[in-house]
Protein backbone atom coordinates (compact mmCIF):
# COMPACT_ATOMS: atom_id res chain seq x y z
CA UNK A 1 0.00 0.00 0.00
CA UNK A 2 1.46 3.44 -0.67
CA UNK A 3 1.42 5.78 2.36
CA UNK A 4 3.55 8.65 3.53
CA UNK A 5 4.95 9.70 7.22
CA UNK A 6 5.77 12.47 9.61
CA UNK A 7 8.76 11.42 12.06
CA UNK A 8 9.12 13.25 14.72
CA UNK A 9 12.40 13.94 15.55
CA UNK A 10 12.04 17.84 17.02
CA UNK A 11 12.44 16.66 20.92
CA UNK A 12 14.67 18.50 23.08
CA UNK A 13 15.05 15.27 25.06
CA UNK A 14 16.09 16.89 28.67
CA UNK A 15 14.74 12.86 30.59
CA UNK A 16 17.18 11.49 28.12
CA UNK A 17 20.08 13.77 29.11
CA UNK A 18 20.60 15.31 25.40
CA UNK A 19 18.72 15.43 22.20
CA UNK A 20 18.12 11.74 22.51
CA UNK A 21 16.88 11.13 18.24
CA UNK A 22 20.24 11.89 17.55
CA UNK A 23 22.53 9.98 19.89
CA UNK A 24 23.54 6.07 18.72
CA UNK A 25 21.89 3.21 19.17
CA UNK A 26 23.67 -0.07 18.09
CA UNK A 27 25.53 2.28 16.23
CA UNK A 28 22.98 3.99 14.36
CA UNK A 29 21.60 7.54 15.38
CA UNK A 30 18.20 6.78 17.42
CA UNK A 31 16.23 8.85 14.34
CA UNK A 32 17.89 6.71 11.53
CA UNK A 33 16.50 3.50 12.71
CA UNK A 34 12.71 4.55 12.18
CA UNK A 35 13.48 6.02 9.15
CA UNK A 36 14.92 2.98 7.19
CA UNK A 37 11.96 1.21 8.93
CA UNK A 38 9.31 3.47 7.49
CA UNK A 39 11.73 3.57 3.67
CA UNK A 40 11.90 -0.53 3.88
CA UNK A 41 8.12 -0.84 4.67
CA UNK A 42 7.82 1.45 1.23
CA UNK A 43 6.69 4.92 2.83
CA UNK A 44 6.79 6.91 -0.80
CA UNK A 45 8.14 10.04 1.71
CA UNK A 46 8.96 10.97 4.80
CA UNK A 47 8.77 13.87 7.10
CA UNK A 48 10.85 14.29 9.43
CA UNK A 49 10.18 17.29 11.65
CA UNK A 50 13.53 18.43 13.59
CA UNK A 51 13.96 21.43 16.39
CA UNK A 52 14.98 24.99 15.69
CA UNK A 53 19.03 24.53 14.76
CA UNK A 54 19.63 21.05 14.39
CA UNK A 55 19.19 20.77 10.63
CA UNK A 56 22.96 19.76 10.44
CA UNK A 57 22.69 17.20 12.90
CA UNK A 58 19.85 15.43 11.00
CA UNK A 59 22.09 15.54 7.79
CA UNK A 60 24.90 13.61 9.70
CA UNK A 61 21.90 11.23 11.14
CA UNK A 62 20.02 10.61 8.19
CA UNK A 63 22.46 10.69 5.07
CA UNK A 64 22.60 8.74 2.61
CA UNK A 65 19.04 7.91 2.67
CA UNK A 66 16.20 8.87 0.19
CA UNK A 67 12.84 9.97 0.26
CA UNK A 68 12.85 12.29 3.59
CA UNK A 69 12.91 16.11 3.66
CA UNK A 70 12.98 18.04 7.18
CA UNK A 71 10.51 20.41 8.23
CA UNK A 72 11.32 22.60 11.46
CA UNK A 73 8.67 21.92 14.26
CA UNK A 74 6.99 23.94 16.84
CA UNK A 75 6.82 24.23 20.61
CA UNK A 76 4.58 21.08 21.66
CA UNK A 77 4.87 17.86 19.83
CA UNK A 78 1.14 18.81 18.44
CA UNK A 79 2.73 21.63 16.72
CA UNK A 80 5.35 19.39 15.32
CA UNK A 81 3.31 16.67 14.37
CA UNK A 82 1.11 19.44 12.58
CA UNK A 83 4.46 20.84 10.55
CA UNK A 84 4.79 17.78 9.19
CA UNK A 85 1.25 16.62 8.30
CA UNK A 86 1.25 20.21 6.59
CA UNK A 87 4.01 19.75 4.86
CA UNK A 88 3.03 15.98 3.45
CA UNK A 89 1.93 16.22 -0.47
CA UNK A 90 -0.63 13.74 -1.56
CA UNK A 91 -3.89 13.26 -1.71
CA UNK A 92 -7.08 13.45 -0.04
CA UNK A 93 -7.17 9.70 0.92
CA UNK A 94 -3.31 9.07 1.15
CA UNK A 95 -2.84 7.02 4.21
CA UNK A 96 -0.23 8.33 6.95
CA UNK A 97 1.54 7.50 9.67
CA UNK A 98 2.74 9.47 12.41
CA UNK A 99 5.98 7.91 14.68
CA UNK A 100 8.18 8.77 17.32
CA UNK A 101 11.28 9.21 16.40
CA UNK A 102 12.36 8.30 19.98
CA UNK A 103 10.93 4.42 19.40
CA UNK A 104 13.56 3.26 16.91
CA UNK A 105 13.04 -0.64 17.11
CA UNK A 106 9.96 -0.14 14.42
CA UNK A 107 9.01 -3.29 13.26
CA UNK A 108 7.39 -4.08 9.46
CA UNK A 109 4.91 -6.19 11.11
CA UNK A 110 3.46 -3.35 13.73
CA UNK A 111 3.72 -0.80 10.03
CA UNK A 112 1.89 -3.78 8.55
CA UNK A 113 -1.11 -4.38 10.59
CA UNK A 114 -1.20 -0.51 11.59
CA UNK A 115 -1.54 0.32 7.49
CA UNK A 116 -3.98 -2.72 7.19
CA UNK A 117 -6.46 -1.14 9.67
CA UNK A 118 -6.15 2.56 8.15
CA UNK A 119 -7.78 0.73 5.71
CA UNK A 120 -11.41 0.08 7.17
CA UNK A 121 -10.89 2.84 10.02
CA UNK A 122 -10.61 6.48 10.44
CA UNK A 123 -7.23 6.01 12.80
CA UNK A 124 -5.06 2.86 14.50
CA UNK A 125 -2.69 2.85 17.08
CA UNK A 126 -0.49 -0.28 18.19
CA UNK A 127 -0.68 -0.59 21.64
CA UNK A 128 -0.10 -2.99 24.32
CA UNK A 129 -1.75 -4.58 27.67
CA UNK A 130 -0.83 -3.28 31.03
CA UNK A 131 0.71 -5.97 33.02
CA UNK A 132 1.79 -4.61 36.25
CA UNK A 133 -0.89 -3.60 38.77
CA UNK A 134 -1.50 0.32 38.78
CA UNK A 135 -1.47 2.51 41.97
CA UNK A 136 -2.01 6.08 42.53
CA UNK A 137 0.27 7.88 45.01
CA UNK A 138 1.51 11.12 46.30
CA UNK A 139 5.06 11.04 46.36
CA UNK A 140 5.97 7.90 48.01
CA UNK A 141 2.75 7.47 49.84
CA UNK A 142 0.40 4.47 48.67
CA UNK A 143 -3.12 6.80 47.95
CA UNK A 144 -5.09 3.68 46.19
CA UNK A 145 -5.49 1.90 43.20
CA UNK A 146 -6.17 1.99 39.43
CA UNK A 147 -8.32 -0.44 37.80
CA UNK A 148 -6.14 -1.57 34.92
CA UNK A 149 -9.66 -2.36 32.54
CA UNK A 150 -9.78 -1.46 29.81
CA UNK A 151 -6.32 0.19 30.40
CA UNK A 152 -3.80 0.21 27.51
CA UNK A 153 -0.34 1.53 26.54
CA UNK A 154 -0.27 3.54 23.72
CA UNK A 155 2.47 3.43 21.10
CA UNK A 156 3.61 4.67 17.73
CA UNK A 157 3.11 5.16 14.61
CA UNK A 158 -0.50 6.23 14.40
CA UNK A 159 -1.90 5.40 10.98
CA UNK A 160 -5.04 8.40 9.68
CA UNK A 161 -5.75 8.98 6.25
CA UNK A 162 -3.88 12.98 5.19
CA UNK A 163 -6.80 14.90 4.93
CA UNK A 164 -9.39 13.72 7.40
CA UNK A 165 -6.03 13.90 10.38
CA UNK A 166 -5.41 17.57 8.97
CA UNK A 167 -9.11 18.59 9.73
CA UNK A 168 -9.00 16.82 12.86
CA UNK A 169 -6.38 18.57 13.90
CA UNK A 170 -7.48 22.04 12.63
CA UNK A 171 -11.11 20.72 15.04
CA UNK A 172 -9.20 20.45 18.24
CA UNK A 173 -10.64 22.90 20.68
CA UNK A 174 -9.43 22.04 23.88
CA UNK A 175 -7.39 24.13 25.87
CA UNK A 176 -4.39 21.79 26.28
CA UNK A 177 -2.91 20.09 23.38
CA UNK A 178 -3.83 17.06 22.98
CA UNK A 179 -0.85 13.73 23.74
CA UNK A 180 -1.36 12.11 20.53
CA UNK A 181 -3.10 11.84 16.64
CA UNK A 182 -5.30 9.28 17.99
CA UNK A 183 -6.74 11.55 20.49
CA UNK A 184 -7.10 14.00 17.84
CA UNK A 185 -9.07 11.66 15.67
CA UNK A 186 -11.24 10.50 18.31
CA UNK A 187 -12.41 13.96 19.33
CA UNK A 188 -13.27 14.30 16.09
CA UNK A 189 -15.98 11.78 16.19
CA UNK A 190 -13.14 9.19 14.41
CA UNK A 191 -13.26 5.42 14.65
CA UNK A 192 -9.33 4.66 16.05
CA UNK A 193 -8.76 1.11 16.15
CA UNK A 194 -6.10 -0.54 18.58
CA UNK A 195 -3.86 -2.92 17.09
CA UNK A 196 -1.10 -5.35 18.47
CA UNK A 197 2.01 -3.11 19.84
CA UNK A 198 5.30 -4.38 20.38
CA UNK A 199 7.47 -4.41 23.59
CA UNK A 200 10.75 -3.31 21.95
CA UNK A 201 9.10 -0.49 20.73
CA UNK A 202 9.88 1.24 23.92
CA UNK A 203 10.05 5.48 24.00
CA UNK A 204 13.77 6.13 25.06
CA UNK A 205 12.73 8.82 27.76
CA UNK A 206 15.75 8.02 30.84
CA UNK A 207 18.88 7.65 30.19
CA UNK A 208 19.39 3.98 31.25
CA UNK A 209 16.76 3.25 28.56
CA UNK A 210 19.51 3.14 25.73
CA UNK A 211 20.84 0.14 27.51
CA UNK A 212 18.10 -1.65 27.42
CA UNK A 213 17.37 -0.90 24.06
CA UNK A 214 20.61 -1.94 22.89
CA UNK A 215 20.12 -5.29 24.67
CA UNK A 216 16.96 -5.31 22.56
CA UNK A 217 18.57 -5.52 19.09
CA UNK A 218 18.89 -8.16 17.15
CA UNK A 219 22.66 -9.03 16.73
CA UNK A 220 24.36 -11.58 14.93
CA UNK A 221 27.59 -13.59 15.27
CA UNK A 222 30.49 -13.47 12.43
CA UNK A 223 33.80 -15.03 11.60
CA UNK A 224 36.07 -13.81 9.62
CA UNK A 225 40.06 -15.46 8.88
CA UNK A 226 43.14 -14.03 8.03
CA UNK A 227 46.32 -15.38 6.30
CA UNK A 228 49.57 -13.90 6.50
CA UNK A 229 53.06 -14.66 5.87
CA UNK A 230 56.74 -12.94 5.30
CA UNK A 231 60.17 -13.56 4.41
CA UNK A 232 63.28 -14.33 6.57
CA UNK A 233 66.10 -11.82 6.36
CA UNK A 234 69.14 -10.39 7.94
CA UNK A 235 68.56 -8.75 11.65
CA UNK A 236 68.65 -8.68 15.64
CA UNK A 237 64.99 -9.21 16.64
CA UNK A 238 61.41 -9.66 14.85
CA UNK A 239 58.09 -8.40 15.61
CA UNK A 240 54.95 -11.04 16.06
CA UNK A 241 51.99 -10.31 17.67
CA UNK A 242 52.34 -6.83 18.64
CA UNK A 243 56.22 -7.91 20.51
CA UNK A 244 59.09 -7.70 20.10
CA UNK A 245 61.57 -10.88 20.33
CA UNK A 246 64.85 -10.74 19.98
CA UNK A 247 66.17 -13.06 17.16
CA UNK A 248 69.33 -13.79 15.23
CA UNK A 249 66.32 -12.70 11.73
CA UNK A 250 63.83 -10.41 10.89
CA UNK A 251 60.83 -10.67 8.66
CA UNK A 252 60.96 -8.37 5.81
CA UNK A 253 58.22 -6.47 4.83
CA UNK A 254 56.98 -2.78 4.13
CA UNK A 255 55.49 -2.40 7.78
CA UNK A 256 57.11 -3.83 10.71
CA UNK A 257 55.77 -7.21 8.95
CA UNK A 258 54.36 -8.61 11.76
CA UNK A 259 52.86 -11.48 10.30
CA UNK A 260 50.34 -12.40 13.37
CA UNK A 261 49.08 -9.00 13.68
CA UNK A 262 48.67 -8.31 10.07
CA UNK A 263 46.69 -12.17 10.00
CA UNK A 264 44.04 -10.65 12.76
CA UNK A 265 43.57 -7.46 10.90
CA UNK A 266 42.88 -9.45 8.20
CA UNK A 267 40.70 -11.83 10.07
CA UNK A 268 38.62 -9.00 11.66
CA UNK A 269 38.09 -6.99 8.77
CA UNK A 270 36.91 -9.85 7.09
CA UNK A 271 34.39 -10.90 9.98
CA UNK A 272 32.55 -7.19 8.92
CA UNK A 273 33.28 -7.30 5.22
CA UNK A 274 35.74 -4.38 5.19
CA UNK A 275 38.08 -6.15 2.81
CA UNK A 276 41.82 -6.19 3.63
CA UNK A 277 44.90 -4.58 5.42
CA UNK A 278 45.93 -3.50 1.88
CA UNK A 279 42.95 -2.01 1.06
CA UNK A 280 43.10 0.63 4.49
CA UNK A 281 47.09 0.67 4.44
CA UNK A 282 48.31 0.19 1.19
CA UNK A 283 52.20 -1.11 1.02
CA UNK A 284 52.58 1.53 -1.83
CA UNK A 285 51.86 4.19 0.41
CA UNK A 286 55.08 5.22 1.89
CA UNK A 287 53.22 6.25 4.70
CA UNK A 288 53.42 2.91 6.43
CA UNK A 289 56.96 2.04 5.71
CA UNK A 290 58.34 0.70 8.74
CA UNK A 291 54.91 1.32 10.49
CA UNK A 292 53.96 -0.47 13.48
CA UNK A 293 51.26 -3.03 12.94
CA UNK A 294 49.38 -2.30 16.48
CA UNK A 295 47.62 0.62 14.05
CA UNK A 296 46.37 -1.63 11.89
CA UNK A 297 44.60 -3.79 14.58
CA UNK A 298 43.10 -1.11 16.34
CA UNK A 299 41.82 1.17 12.92
CA UNK A 300 40.25 -2.70 12.08
CA UNK A 301 38.73 -2.85 16.01
CA UNK A 302 37.60 0.74 15.65
CA UNK A 303 35.41 -0.44 12.21
CA UNK A 304 33.79 -3.23 14.53
CA UNK A 305 32.87 -0.49 16.98
CA UNK A 306 31.65 2.31 14.62
CA UNK A 307 29.34 -0.87 12.69
CA UNK A 308 27.76 -0.82 16.99
CA UNK A 309 29.69 -4.24 17.02
CA UNK A 310 32.20 -5.90 19.61
CA UNK A 311 34.79 -8.53 18.98
CA UNK A 312 33.60 -11.58 20.79
CA UNK A 313 37.35 -13.57 20.65
CA UNK A 314 40.24 -13.68 18.30
CA UNK A 315 42.56 -16.67 17.89
CA UNK A 316 46.08 -16.74 15.95
CA UNK A 317 48.57 -19.48 15.29
CA UNK A 318 51.99 -18.41 14.49
CA UNK A 319 53.85 -21.15 12.04
CA UNK A 320 57.29 -21.34 12.27
CA UNK A 321 60.55 -23.48 13.56
CA UNK A 322 62.22 -20.67 15.14
CA UNK A 323 62.62 -18.52 17.19
CA UNK A 324 60.10 -20.31 19.82
CA UNK A 325 56.84 -19.10 20.49
CA UNK A 326 55.98 -20.10 24.18
CA UNK A 327 57.91 -18.29 26.17
CA UNK A 328 56.22 -15.52 24.91
CA UNK A 329 53.04 -16.51 24.20
CA UNK A 330 51.39 -14.52 27.10
CA UNK A 331 53.02 -11.28 26.56
CA UNK A 332 51.08 -11.70 23.34
CA UNK A 333 48.27 -12.19 24.30
CA UNK A 334 48.22 -9.67 26.61
CA UNK A 335 48.97 -7.35 24.44
CA UNK A 336 46.53 -8.07 21.57
CA UNK A 337 44.11 -7.87 24.59
CA UNK A 338 45.43 -4.27 25.29
CA UNK A 339 44.98 -3.18 21.72
CA UNK A 340 41.46 -4.92 21.51
CA UNK A 341 40.00 -4.25 25.15
CA UNK A 342 39.31 -7.59 25.32
CA UNK A 343 39.50 -9.83 28.70
CA UNK A 344 42.73 -12.10 28.53
CA UNK A 345 40.56 -15.72 27.74
CA UNK A 346 38.66 -13.74 25.05
CA UNK A 347 42.60 -13.85 23.12
CA UNK A 348 44.54 -17.13 22.16
CA UNK A 349 47.91 -17.10 20.69
CA UNK A 350 49.22 -20.75 19.65
CA UNK A 351 52.26 -21.70 17.56
CA UNK A 352 53.20 -24.98 15.46
CA UNK A 353 55.78 -26.21 13.35
CA UNK A 354 55.12 -27.47 9.85
CA UNK A 355 57.68 -30.73 11.63
CA UNK A 356 60.54 -29.03 8.61
CA UNK A 357 58.18 -29.32 5.55
CA UNK A 358 57.41 -26.37 3.02
CA UNK A 359 58.45 -22.59 3.43
CA UNK A 360 58.37 -22.47 6.88
CA UNK A 361 59.62 -25.50 7.29
CA UNK A 362 62.68 -24.78 5.17
CA UNK A 363 63.50 -21.54 7.43
CA UNK A 364 62.67 -19.09 4.39
CA UNK A 365 59.35 -17.45 6.09
CA UNK A 366 56.79 -17.23 8.46
CA UNK A 367 53.58 -17.66 8.63
CA UNK A 368 50.22 -16.76 10.34
CA UNK A 369 46.79 -17.88 10.71
CA UNK A 370 44.11 -16.13 12.74
CA UNK A 371 39.88 -16.18 13.10
CA UNK A 372 38.04 -13.36 15.12
CA UNK A 373 33.83 -13.88 15.97
CA UNK A 374 32.59 -10.31 16.17
CA UNK A 375 29.01 -9.19 17.24
CA UNK A 376 27.06 -6.90 15.50
CA UNK A 377 23.73 -5.65 14.66
CA UNK A 378 21.97 -8.07 12.56
MG1 LIG B 1 51.79 -8.90 6.11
Amino acid sequence: MSFAAVLVAAGTGTRAGGAKQWRLLGGKPVARWSLEALLRAGAQEVVVVIGQGQEAEADRALGGLRNWRVVGGGAARADSVQAGLTALVGPDDLPVLVHDAARPLLSPDVIARVLEAVETADGALPALPVADSLRRASRDRLEGSVDRDGVWRAQTPQGFRLGAIRRAYAAWRQDEPPTDEAEVMRAAGGDVRMVAGDPRLMKLTYPEDFTLAEALIPRRIRVGSGFDAHRWGPGGSVWLCGVEIPHDQTLIGHSDADAGLHALTDAILGAIGEGDIGDHFPPTDPKWKGASSDRFLVHAADLVRAKGGRIVNVDVTLICERPKVKPHRQAMRERIAALLDLPLDAVSVKATTTEAMGFTGRGEGLASQALATVETPA
